[in-house]
């Protein structure tokens, strides 16, 4: 036996019960559940124990962006968040438009070999929106989707195309939605405090019109449609009725934006400047009981790291983003599974299940003969984020100098310790 994690509470997100087990690892697989002896255990008493998370949406960076984060520190930070896979987004530098930077991509993580990484491939050459990507050379090389993230497709032909191509190759597309000529030169959400504050406002349209467009192109080819990071009430309000219409769509919502409102941003701090920006309170309210009522399928981090030199500029001039893969968890178990809100096995089935079906991907469950990529979490853990939590390059967070409960204590990945120690 390699080791044998002792008396921990096993959840499991599928069948939302808890037993308190053990769990024996051997050879990277899990080789039993349930009491066993052996001499290398370790105690895992109280530490909740389940499937390691899966992140639909991470920017990496790499290639490209190492001042901001290599595949190195993004998986260690993502590690530390609990997560055992990630999906990276394809806005580096060179965009992953082709299969040389695919496979760069797969071959960078299995060096590093801390969580399965799946590479999402852009739509148009370049991020560019003007020509299409060879999507078919994409999804040989091992994209699990398209996405032109950080951009929309402003082109609806284009999309269509796009659109089409991924249908007959039964191919998911990831669309980020914004008007950029309603969405243009805003910092945070349109409404009475952008006021207060003297900053330009994004109105909710600039999302919910790209959605209410791209909707009529999906009912038209049949193409499967993910949409990114909603924030606003209009768009969950389109994205139901077009479930209900029976439309092959699903949407993710981050964790800051079920979090934290446009009421978080009391002062000039880039670090809550996001995209789409941090929702009015009464939408943010929206999105938790979207969450719980399925209409949104899953919680993406957007995890976007940016150096702090960047994110010193003016509010105007810094970029979007927040470095949230590390926060993720605590945050919601925090704000959600604390005060009742939301049960921590939908939480967990969000994070975990949700994202890795849309995906395609077989998701990691705790079960004899699977992988061991488990989660060892102290529900009780209180302390403050402070710089120094991150172990990702990015201390881009709205969240630094406030306290969280729940913390990640060890995340094991194939049978070792992606991060902490037992
Ligand atoms: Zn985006």
């Amino acid at each position: 036996m390699d080791i044998v994690l002792k008396n921990g509470i096993l959840l499991d997100p599928i069948l939302k019960n808890k037993k308190r087990t053990d769990i024996a690892i051997k050879n990277g697989l899990i080789h039993s559940i349930g009491k066993t002896n052996s001499t290398q255990e370790v105690d895992c008493s109280g530490y909740f124990l389940f499937p390691s998370l899966f992140d639909l949406h991470t920017h990496l960076r790499e290639p490209g962006f190492e001042t901001s984060e290599t595949m190195e520190t993004g998986l260690a930070a993502a590690a530390h968040g609990g997560y055992g896979t990630v999906c990276a987004m394809p806005n580096s530098l060179p965009v992953n438009d082709s299969p040389v930077i695919t496979k760069y991509i797969k071959y960078r993580a299995k060096e590093i070999d801390k969580c399965n990484v799946y590479p999402i491939g852009a739509i148009s050459e370049g991020l560019s929106g003007k020509s299409l990507s060879d999507m078919y050379s994409l999804k040989d090389a091992g994209v699990i989707a398209y996405s032109d993230d950080g951009f929309p497709v402003e082109n609806a032909l284009l999309l269509k195309k796009a659109m089409k191509i991924a249908k007959s190759i039964d191919m998911p597309l990831f669309l980020h939605e914004e008007d950029k000529n309603l969405s243009e030169n805003g910092v945070m959400r349109a409404g009475e405090i952008a006021l207060r504050l003297g900053l330009t406002g994004i109105p909710s349209s600039a999302e919910s019109s790209m959605i209410a467009r791209d909707l009529e192109i999906v009912r038209e080819t049949g193409a499967r449609v993910h949409f990114c990071h909603i924030s606003c009430a209009r768009s969950i309000q389109l994205i139901r009725e077009a479930k209900k219409a029976g439309l092959p769509v699903s949407c993710e919502v981050t964790p800051n934006h079920l979090a934290l409102s446009d009421e978080d941003i009391r002062r000039y701090d880039a670090n809550a400047k996001v995209n789409p920006p941090l929702p009015s309170k009464s939408d943010r309210e929206l999105l938790v009981a979207a969450l719980a009522d399925g209409t949104i399928d899953l919680v993406a981090t957007d995890h976007a790291p940016h150096t702090a030199d960047m994110k010193a500029a003016a509010i105007e001039e810094a970029p979007f983003g927040i470095s949230g893969i590390e926060t993720a968890l605590p945050l919601l178990y925090t704000k959600l599974v604390k005060p009742g809100i939301i049960d921590f096995y939908e939480l967990l089935y969000r994070m975990s299940i949700a994202p890795a079906e849309i995906a395609g991907i077989e998701p990691d469950l705790i079960k004899k003969g699977k992988p061991a990529n488990i989660t060892v979490f102290d529900p009780t853990e209180k302390y403050a984020i402070t710089e120094e939590f991150f172990m990702s390059k990015g201390k881009n967070s709205p969240l630094i100098g406030k306290s969280l409960e729940g913390a990640v204590k060890a995340t094991i990945f194939k049978g070792k310790l992606s991060y902490g120690n037992l």
